[in-house]
């Protein structure tokens, strides 16, 4: 399988803003930032996303998410991030190498992230029974 674009800036056959790296992952710029500072945290052992990552990968991921996010909070002089995962190119996913973003937000930057609908009848304890009968399975 052909490296990602992310596996390349970690074996540096790409260049990149790298701002951490540790053992198991390394954290860099997003090229195209939703606000300056938007960072991307990846896990060095590959895969697909949250629908493949083993556990320990996981939990070596998210570790470093909340190391950086506060840095990137400062560096950026935000008042907050949001911590986003997309899976699967339906849910905007064009990398397929699992990453997380941190993006810095300020008071009214514009940026929306998604909208708030509302359930049909009955339409929440059928969804929410679907998911248990899952998690169960
Ligand atoms: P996603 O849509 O969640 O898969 O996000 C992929 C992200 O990777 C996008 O925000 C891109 O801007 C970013 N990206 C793609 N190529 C590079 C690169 N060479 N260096 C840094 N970020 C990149």
């Amino acid at each position: 399988m052909e490296d990602s674009v992310f596996t390349k800036i970690i074996k540096r056959e790409i260049s990149s803003e790298i701002v951490y790296e540790d053992e198991d992952t390394i954290a860099f710029l997003d090229i195209a930032p939703a606000n300056p500072g938007h960072t991307l945290v990846v896990p060095k052992k590959p895969a697909r996303n949250v629908f493949d990552i083993d556990e320990e990968n996981w939990t070596d991921l998210y570790r470093t998410v909340r190391r950086v996010a506060p840095a990137v909070r400062d560096a950026a002089g935000a008042a907050g991030v949001n911590i986003i995962m997309n899976n699967e190119a339906a849910a905007g996913q064009e990398v397929f190498h699992a990453h997380v973003h941190i993006i810095p937000r300020f008071a009214k930057d514009g940026l929306t992230p998604w909208p708030k609908k509302e359930y049909g009848e009955g339409e929440k304890a059928a969804v929410a029974e679907k998911i248990r009968a899952a998690l169960a399975s």
